[in-house]
């Protein structure tokens, strides 16, 4: 496990400034929610972090590391999207294992951590079946598994309940949590939702436009919103 710094990073698309030098430094093992509007450019900081896109200037640091010059594959963090991109001609076992099996884990070492996550997450009955054969929460659990399974420094999920009925959502938000509590692993969870992060998080870091307009603890935040558009998306009275 590791901790993460953020170091003046900026990213424009041509002329669209979608970052505007974002520093954050995240403690080992802390669960940090990013928040904000649809297009503040959430997505997009995830991205930088896995690797998935360059940044335009600044630089991150996973422990001592920096990672900003590294392929996806040779960062050690796994990725949780909303849409679970599950194959789907692929048993859940297969599902959860292939990261490790194109790693060139032995299969028997793969075959351990596969259960081990299967029991973490209850889905130890389903390691024979399909992703068609899930349902919607069954297949969230199995991609956190598909993460899990790689023991990976850091997590990072982009609004990872966004595809699930309501009363699912609450209980996952749980479940995350509790998983969080039991692996202690650093976790950058994106949403819109400003009630997940009030939920969820240890610090939020709520944005608009590309920049930050807070960092700080949900009860901090609540009881001291740095201005008026922080205090109207968390609905602070202020
Ligand atoms: P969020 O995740 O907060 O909704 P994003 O990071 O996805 O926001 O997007 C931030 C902004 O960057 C948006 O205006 C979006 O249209 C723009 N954007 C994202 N990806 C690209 C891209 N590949 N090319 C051009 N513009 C992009
Ligand atoms: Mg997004």
């Amino acid at each position: 496990m590791a901790g993460i710094r953020i170091e003046h990073v900026t990213k424009s698309y041509g002329p669209l400034a979608v970052l505007k030098d974002f520093n954050l430094d995240i403690t080992d093992g802390e669960f940090v929610v990013f928040v904000g509007p649809s297009g503040c450019g959430k997505s997009t900081m995830l991205k930088i972090l896995a690797g998935l896109e360059e940044a335009t200037s600044g630089r991150v640091l996973i422990g001592d590391r920096e990672v900003t010059d590294l392929a996806p594959g040779d960062r050690d963090i796994a990725m949780v999207f909303q849409n679970y991109a599950l194959y789907p001609h692929l048993t859940v076992a297969r599902n959860m294992g292939f990261g490790l099996k194109m790693r060139g884990t032995p299969a028997a070492e793969i075959d351990r951590r596969v259960k081990d996550a299967a029991r973490i997450l209850g889905v130890e009955h389903l390691l024979d079946r399909r992703p068609r054969a899930l349902s919607g929460g069954q297949r969230q659990r199995v991609a956190l598994g598909r993460a899990i399974v790689r023991e990976p420094q850091a997590f990072l999920m982009d609004e990872p309940l966004s595809n699930l009925d309501a009363k699912l959502r609450v209980h996952m938000r749980a479940e995350i949590s509790a998983l969080h509590k039991r692996l202690g692993v650093t976790t950058i969870y994106v949403t819109h939702d400003q009630i997940e992060a009030m939920t969820m998080a240890d610090r939020i870091v709520i944005m608009r436009d590309g920049e930050i307009q807070q960092i700080a603890a949900p009860d901090a935040m609540f009881a001291e919103p740095a201005n008026l558009f922080v205090a109207g998306f968390i609905g602070s009275p202020g």
